[in-house]
C-alpha cells in the first residue's frame, strides 16, 4: 500500500504506554470506559461545532455508539459517529501527547509510585485511548472527519515503537462520518469480547452516558413450526398402519438472531427537569443504583449553575448498614459529563460525618481523569463540596419538619451520632447542626425536644441553657445538682448519650444561650444574694475548714454551696475541669 506511513511514537507516549499497561494490569476492563468516553466526547464536539458549523452535519447518521463482538476471534469494534480525526489529528492524537489529561496522569502516576500509593489507585485514572493496549495485542483505528473526504486508518501493536497511518481503501470498511476501534484482543484477554460481558461493563461504567450506545445482541424468539409425527410413534398410538393418517403436530423453537441493543439509559435522571420526576422514581433509582431494599427517608435533587456547575440527587436511607458511624461506604458515585468515574471519592466530596448520604454527583467542570489527588486540590471540588453539605441539611432539616414524627425519631436513631460528630468536626456547620439535635431533659423524659423547643420553653428569667450529663436517665433525674433548677421550673437537658457532652461544649453556645453544666462549680442561676452569702459563709467558714483538713488530697476545696434545697452536701467539678460524666468517658477510653 504507497499511502501506508511509518511514525515513530512521541518518547513519552511509548512509556506512557508502559506504565499503563503495567500499573493497570489488575483493572484492565477500564479500556471499556475509556475508549466509550473518548466516543461520547467526539460526539459532544461534533454536536457543539455542528452548531455553528452545519456542514460537518451533512452525512444524515445518528449519534451513536456501538459495539460488536467476535468472541471466536476475540475482536471488538467500537464505533462512534462523531467528529473523528483527520490524517493530521490522528498523528497529533494518537502518536503524542497533547492533551492535558494524559500528561496529568503521568505526573499523577509518577507521585503516586514514589508515595508508595497502592497501585489500585490508578485504576480511578482516566487513562486514555493507550488503555486500549491494556487488553489489545493490536489496535486499528479507522476514521472519517466530516472534514476530510477521505478515510484514514491508524494502526498500532502493543510493545512498539511505532504505528502506521494509511488511507481506508475497502469499501466494506467505509463508514459515513466517526471513528470506528478494532481491537484485537490479547490472547488471555479474549473473554472481553463475549456479549454480555461487554455489555455488563457498559451497565457498569457507561449507563448514563448521554448518546445511545448499542451492543450487538444475540436475542431469540419462540416460534411454532409443524412438524411431521415420528412414524414409529405413529404406529404404536395407532395399531393398524395401513389406516393411520398421517398426523401434523407443532413444535415450539427458538429462532436466533443476532441485533443492536440499547445498553443504557440515555437520559439519566438527573439530568432530567426535578418537576417531572416522580418519587417513585427516585426510590427506585436509589434502590437499584445503591442496593437498598428500603425507600430512603428523603431525597433532593438539585442543579447548581454560575461559578461551578454540577447535577445531584442525594438521599437519606432509612436504614444504617453498620452499628458504627460508617465511613468507609460506596455512597456518592461521581460522575464527569455524565460518564462514572469513582465511588471512592466520597471523602473528597462529604466530611466523614456525613458519610450516611447517598447519591450521584454529575459535574460538567472536572476533568475526566480526575484522580483523588486532583479533587483535594481542586477550587472547584471546595465549592462542590459546601454546596453538596448544605443541600444535605436542608434535606435532614426538611424530615426534621415533615408531619410524620416517626420520620426524623429514625433518622435521629440511626445517624444522631454523625450529626453529634458533625459538633465536634465541623464547627463551620454549626449553625445548621444544631437545629438538629435531640435530647431528652428533665421535663421530657419520654420524648427528644430540639434545641429550639428548649429555648421556647426557657423562663423569663432565664439566661442559658442547663444540661446534666448522665451515664443514664434515672441518675440524671436523681443528681442533687438539679434540685434548685426544678424548684425553679427550669428546664435542664439529660445529656445520657457519651457523645453528647462532647457535642455541646463544642457549640458553646445556641441562638445566644450558653450551654451552662450545672454540675460546675461556679453555677449561677441569677439569683445570688450577696448579703446572705457572706453570713452563711462566715457562719461555716470553720466547718469547711475541718472538713477539707480531715478529706485532704481527695478534695480539691470545701464550700458553702446556695443550689441544694434538700441534699446536705454534693461533689462537683471544678470550672475548668472534667466533669464526672466526662471522667467516666475518660477512664472508660483508657482501660
Ligand atoms: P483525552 O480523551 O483525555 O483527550 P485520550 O488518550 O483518551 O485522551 O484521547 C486522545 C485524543 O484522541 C482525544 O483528545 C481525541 O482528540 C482523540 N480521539 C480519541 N478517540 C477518539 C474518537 N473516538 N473520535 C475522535 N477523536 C478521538
Ligand atoms: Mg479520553
Amino acid at each position: 500500500d504507497p499511502s501506508c506511513e511509518k511514525f515513530e511514537y512521541q518518547a513519552e507516549v511509548s512509556r506512557l504506554m508502559d506504565l499503563i499497561v503495567h500499573s493497570l494490569y489488575s483493572n484492565k476492563e477500564v479500556f471499556l470506559r475509556e475508549l466509550i468516553s473518548n466516543a461520547s466526547d467526539a460526539l459532544d464536539k461534533l454536536r457543539f461545532l455542528g452548531v455553528t458549523e452545519p456542514e460537518l452535519l451533512k452525512e444524515a447518521v445518528d449519534f451513536d455508539i456501538r459495539i460488536q463482538t467476535d468472541k471466536d476471534n476475540g475482536i471488538i469494534t467500537i464505533t462512534d459517529t462523531g467528529i473523528g480525526m483527520t490524517r493530521q489529528e490522528l498523528v497529533d492524537c494518537l502518536g503524542t501527547i497533547a492533551q492535558s489529561g494524559t500528561a496529568k496522569f503521568l505526573k499523577a502516576l509518577k507521585d503516586s509510585k514514589e508515595a508508595g500509593a497502592d497501585s489500585n489507585l490508578i485504576g480511578q485514572f482516566g487513562v486514555g485511548f493507550y488503555s486500549a493496549f491494556l487488553v489489545s495485542d493490536k489496535v486499528v483505528v479507522s476514521s472519517k472527519s466530516p472534514k476530510s473526504d477521505k478515510q484514514y486508518v491508524w494502526e498500532g501493536e502493543a510493545n512498539a515503537s511505532s504505528y502506521t497511518i494509511r488511507e481506508e481503501t475497502d469499501p466494506e470498511k467505509l463508514i459515513p462520518r466517526g471513528t470506528r476501534l478494532t481491537l484485537y484482543l490479547k490472547r488471555d484477554d479474549k473473554a472481553f469480547a463475549h456479549p454480555e460481558r461487554i455489555q455488563n461493563l457498559v451497565k457498569n461504567y457507561s449507563q448514563f452516558v448521554s448518546f445511545p450506545i448499542y451492543t450487538w445482541q444475540e436475542k431469540g424468539f419462540t416460534k411454532e413450526v409443524e412438524v411431521d409425527e415420528d412414524p414409529a410413534e405413529a404406529k404404536q398410538e395407532g395399531g393398524d398402519d395401513a389406516f393411520t393418517e398421517r398426523k401434523k403436530k407443532t413444535k415450539k423453537v427458538i429462532e436466533k438472531y443476532w441485533d443492536w441493543e440499547l445498553t443504557n439509559e440515555t437520559k439519566p435522571i438527573w439530568l432530567r427537569n426535578p418537576k417531572d420526576v416522580t418519587t417513585e422514581e427516585y426510590n427506585e433509582f436509589y434502590k437499584k443504583t445503591f442496593n437498598e431494599y428500603l425507600d430512603p427517608l428523603a431525597s433532593s435533587h438539585f442543579t447548581t449553575e454560575g461559578e461551578v456547575e454540577f447535577r445531584s440527587i442525594l438521599f437519606v436511607p432509612a436504614v444504617k448498614k453498620d452499628d458504627i458511624v460508617n465511613f468507609k461506604t460506596k455512597n456518592i458515585r461521581l460522575y464527569v459529563k455524565r460518564v462514572f468515574i469513582s465511588d471512592d471519592f466520597e471523602g473528597e466530596l462529604f466530611p466523614r460525618y456525613l458519610s450516611f448520604v447517598k447519591g450521584v454527583v454529575d459535574s460538567n467542570d472536572l476533568p475526566l481523569n480526575v484522580s483523588r489527588e486532583i479533587l483535594q486540590e481542586s477550587r472547584i471540588v471546595r465549592i462542590m463540596r459546601k454546596r453538596l453539605v448544605r443541600k444535605a441539611f436542608d434535606m435532614i432539616l426538611g424530615i426534621s419538619l415533615s408531619e410524620n414524627r416517626d420520620d426524623y425519631e429514625k433518622f435521629w436513631e440511626n445517624f444522631g451520632k454523625n450529626l453529634k460528630l458533625g459538633c465536634i468536626e465541623d464547627h463551620s456547620n454549626h449553625k445548621r447542626i444544631a437545629p438538629l439535635l435531640r435530647f431528652f431533659s428533665s421535663q421530657s423524659e419520654n420524648e427528644l425536644i430540639s434545641l429550639d423547643e428548649y429555648v421556647e420553653n426557657m423562663k423569663a428569667d432565664q439566661k442559658d441553657i442547663y444540661f446534666i450529663a448522665a451515664d443514664s436517665l434515672t441518675s440524671a433525674r436523681n443528681t442533687p445538682f438539679l434540685e434548685r433548677l426544678i424548684e425553679k421550673d427550669y428546664e435542664v437537658l439529660f445529656l445520657v448519650d457519651p457523645m453528647d457532652e462532647v457535642a455541646i461544649q463544642n457549640l458553646k453556645s445556641y441562638k445566644d444561650k450558653n450551654f451552662v453544666d450545672i454540675s460546675k462549680e461556679d453555677l449561677d442561676l441569677g439569683d445570688k444574694n450577696e448579703e446572705k452569702e457572706k453570713e452563711i459563709k462566715q457562719e461555716f467558714g470553720q466547718t469547711c475548714d475541718w472538713i477539707k483538713k480531715r478529706l485532704g488530697d481527695k478534695v480539691a476545696s470545701v464550700q458553702v454551696s446556695y443550689r441544694l434545697s434538700s441534699s446536705p452536701c454534693v461533689l462537683v467539678s471544678g470550672k475548668f475541669g472534667w466533669s464526672a460524666n466526662m471522667e467516666r468517658l475518660m477512664r472508660a477510653q483508657t482501660l
